[in-house]
């Protein structure tokens, strides 16, 4: 799943500007999760990017109780 969306920058939220901000999260057929993310204010240059990768284990799965 991807996404693009405006909110409101952090650093000049005084000024109402709007913050793009887009994003992909999913998993895939062997597992593994990954998130992107980047934020970018065309006013201020503020920008933000997170990236997260994980493998989410296949086996051991025990009820949680
Ligand atoms: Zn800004």
């Amino acid at each position: 799943m991807s996404a693009d969306n405006w909110a409101i920058c952090p650093k000049c939220k005084e000024k109402n500007v709007t913050l793009r901000e887009d994003y992909e999260i999913g998993m895939d057929e062997f597992g593994t999760l990954s998130i992107d993310y980047s934020a970018y204010c065309k006013e201020c240059k503020f920008k933000y990017k997170y990236n997260y990768i994980i493998s989410i284990p296949m086996e051991d799965k025990k009820e949680i109780v």
